[in-house]
C-alpha cells in the first residue's frame, strides 16, 4: 500500500454554484469522493482551508508550507497532493518548491470546472495527481493538470477557462499521465532548499508594479512608501522601463528594498540588452533580473528569500542563488524517478 496525504485548500475543484457565482465550499473528503483513488493507494485528507485562490495571503501559503512539512514528517507517507485554486496555484506551488528538500513529491492540482459539473475535470486531475505523488522522486513540487506533469518552477496558468490550463512557456513538461501510468520525459535541476521560516513568521510586503507606455514612477514609489521590502518590476520586452523608473529603482535599492525585474511578455528571459531605462540600467541601479520567471513567481522568489533570512544581505545572497539560471544540480546518480503505478 502507498500512502498519500491530500491537503485541501479550496479553489474551483472544491466549488459549487452559490446562486450568483461559484465559490469554494466543499471539504477535502467531498473533493476526493468526486473521483476514484488509484489501486493500492491510501489517502489521508487534511482540510487546511477552503478559499478561492485569488483570496490567498502569504499567511495561507505559510500554513500550507508547514502542513506539507508536517505530512512528510511521517516516514510512511509516499507523497503529498495539494488541491488548490488555479488562479494562484503557480505561486503556492513555487513557494512550497523553494523550501522543499525531500525526495518525496508535492503534487499540486485543481480543476477548471467546478465540483458539481457533470463533465468536470476534477476527478481526472486528482487521480493523475495521486498517481504522480506515488511515482515521482526528486522532482520537488510539481503541477499535474490535464494529463501533464510540470515542474512548479516556470509553470504558469495560460488559459482562463480551458481544461489545459497550465504550461511552461519556456520548456516541455516533466512527464505525462496516460492510461494509469506516469511517463517521465525530462529532469529539471533542483536547487538546495531554503531554510523553513518559523510558524507564524511576520510576512513582508512584496509588491508587483507593471511598466507600460506613459508610465511614471508614482506606483513604484507608492509601493516603497507602503512599506514594501521587495518589489517586482514587470518590464516591457526583455525587462525594460524608462530613466525615471530606473532612478526610482536606485532610490529603493539604496533604501534596502529588494527589486527584481521580470517581464510582461509570455515567454523568454529578461536580459540586459537596452540602456535608456532598459534592463542594463535597472541592473546597474541594483535590481536583480529574474531569468524566465514570470511576475507571480518572481514575486514568490523575493518573498521566500525574505522569509527565509533574517537580514537584507542574506536575503540578497539567497535571492541570487534562487535566480541563478545555471544552478549546481545533484549528481545524476542521486536523481531518480520511479515508474508510475496503478491502473
Ligand atoms: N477562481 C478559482 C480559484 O483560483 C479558479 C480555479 O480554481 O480554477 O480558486
Amino acid at each position: 500500500m502507498r500512502h498519500v496525504v491530500v491537503i485541501s485548500t479550496g479553489g474551483t475543484i472544491a466549488s459549487r454554484w452559490q446562486g450568483d457565482g461559484y465559490a469554494a465550499e466543499a471539504a477535502g473528503r467531498e473533493v476526493l469522493e468526486a473521483g476514484a483513488v488509484p489501486q493500492d493507494v491510501e489517502v489521508r485528507v487534511v482540510d487546511l482551508f477552503t478559499v478561492n485562490s485569488s483570496r490567498l495571503t502569504t499567511d495561507h501559503q505559510l500554513r500550507l508550507l508547514h502542513a506539507v512539512h508536517d505530512a512528510l514528517a511521517d516516514p510512511e507517507v509516499d507523497g503529498v497532493v495539494v488541491t488548490h485554486g488555479t488562479d494562484t496555484l503557480e505561486e503556492s506551488a513555487f513557494f512550497v518548491d523553494l523550501f522543499h528538500g525531500d525526495r518525496r513529491p508535492v503534487v499540486f492540482t485543481g480543476a477548471q470546472q467546478p465540483l458539481d459539473a457533470a463533465d468536470g475535470d476534477a476527478a481526472g486531475n486528482l487521480y493523475d495527481a495521486l498517481l504522480t505523488a506515488v511515482s515521482g522522486r526528486d522532482i520537488g513540487a510539481v503541477i499535474v493538470f490535464a494529463g501533464q506533469v510540470f515542474a512548479a518552477r516556470g509553470t504558469v496558468k495560460r488559459h482562463t477557462v480551458n481544461a489545459r490550463a497550465f504550461g511552461d512557456p519556456d520548456g516541455p513538461p516533466l512527464g505525462r499521465v496516460e492510461f494509469g501510468r506516469v511517463s517521465w520525459g525530462r529532469r529539471q535541476p533542483r536547487r538546495a532548499p531554503l531554510p523553513l521560516p518559523e510558524r507564524g513568521s511576520a510576512t513582508p510586503r512584496v509588491d508587483i508594479v507593471m511598466h507600460h507606455s506613459d508610465a511614471d514612477s508614482v506606483l513604484f514609489d507608492a509601493a516603497v512608501s507602503a512599506g514594501a521590502r521587495g518589489i517586482v518590476l514587470v518590464g516591457t520586452g526583455a525587462g525594460n522601463a524608462n530613466p525615471e523608473i530606473a532612478d526610482a529603482v536606485r532610490r529603493a535599492v539604496a533604501g534596502g528594498v529588494r527589486v527584481a525585474v521580470s517581464t510582461r511578455v509570455a515567454a523568454g528571459a529578461v536580459a540586459p540588452l537596452y540602456t535608456g531605462g532598459g534592463a542594463v540600467d535597472l541592473a546597474a541601479a541594483g535590481a536583480l533580473l529574474t531569468g524566465t520567471l514570470k511576475p507571480g513567481q518572481a514575486r514568490i522568489a523575493v518573498l521566500a528569500a525574505l522569509l527565509a533570512t533574517g537580514d537584507a544581505a542574506s536575503a540578497d545572497v539567497e535571492l541570487r542563488r534562487l535566480l541563478d539560471t545555471a544552478p549546481k544540480t545533484a549528481p545524476a546518480s542521486e536523481l531518480y524517478l520511479v515508474d508510475g503505478v496503478g491502473h
